[in-house]
């Protein structure tokens, strides 16, 4: 495999994590589950199973964010990095379909607080904000 990514390949992928985690990291937009069996069908991944369990594990390290309205995933803007944020937080355009990860730690902390207010035990977050981007508006 080339090297050149924009994110620190993370060790100890098994080859269809692998396979998955480069689908994302090529692509500008959020891909669903059989976009990526689209896309990997030639490389040997048949089966949605497949994906979905390659995801799963992707997900659970933390490099992937699914997200909930598009039904649709991408790679964690913080992949390359030791410390990732617990929460994420994405602008989705409803014109041009354009996400952007945004995290901050003030968001974070006051979702925390939110949940344990309620006694809730918080794992982890995802803040899906959609309407226009900025190119979108003006045009
Ligand atoms: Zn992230
Ligand atoms: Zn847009």
């Amino acid at each position: 495999m080339s090297g050149e990514h924009r994110h620190a390949e993370p060790d100890k992928l098994t080859k269809n994590q692998a396979l998955v985690f480069h689908a994302l990291e090529g692509s500008e937009k959020p891909l669903g589950a059989y976009d990526l069996l689209d896309a990997l069908r030639g490389d040997g991944l048949r089966s949605p199973l497949q994906i979905y369990r390659a995801l799963d594990k992707l997900i659970g390290m933390g490099l992937v964010h699914r997200l909930e309205s598009l039904n649709a995933f991408v790679l964690c803007i913080h992949c390359g990095e030791e410390v990732r944020p617990d929460n994420a937080a994405f602008t989705i355009c409803t014109a041009c379909g354009r996400v952007t990860e945004l995290n901050d730690s003030s968001l974070a902390r006051l979702l925390a607080q939110l949940a344990e207010a309620t006694g809730f035990a918080l794992e982890q977050s995802t803040v899906e904000l959609r309407g226009l981007c900025a190119a979108c508006q003006a045009a």
